[in-house]
């Protein structure tokens, strides 16, 4: 466990949703409640708030919220994107890779 910290909150480590770097945690990707190990692989750094927001939701369930979070767009609360998608709007663009996807997509981590 310890190592894994040390890999988590190295110098460089920010937060994988906002890039923020202060405030860091520990996020389960796959939230524990549905199911997610505590394994490395389902370990990613979260700032505070990101992982406050994100909580017991999936990535996808969180990821507008996430985005909204980063880019500072209008805000739609959880049950509102609920709403949205149960109603078929199209939120796909607003919806985007998040930062941590981003980066693997680039080949920046
Ligand atoms: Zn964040």
């Amino acid at each position: 466990m310890a190592r894994i910290e040390t890999e988590l909150f190295s110098s460089d480590a920010r937060c994988s949703y906002c890039g923020e770097w202060r405030q860091l945690q520990r996020d389960h990707i796959i939230p524990r409640c549905k199911g997610g190990s505590d394994d490395k692989s389902n370990i990613a750094v979260s700032c505070w708030p990101c992982n406050r927001l994100k909580s017991g939701l999936s990535l996808d369930e969180a990821r507008l919220l996430l985005n909204q979070r980063r880019f500072g767009w209008p805000r739609f609360n959880l049950e509102q994107v609920k709403w949205l998608k149960q109603n078929n709007f199209d939120i796909s663009l607003l919806e985007g890779p998040l930062l941590f996807e981003e980066d693997c997509l680039t080949g920046r981590k």
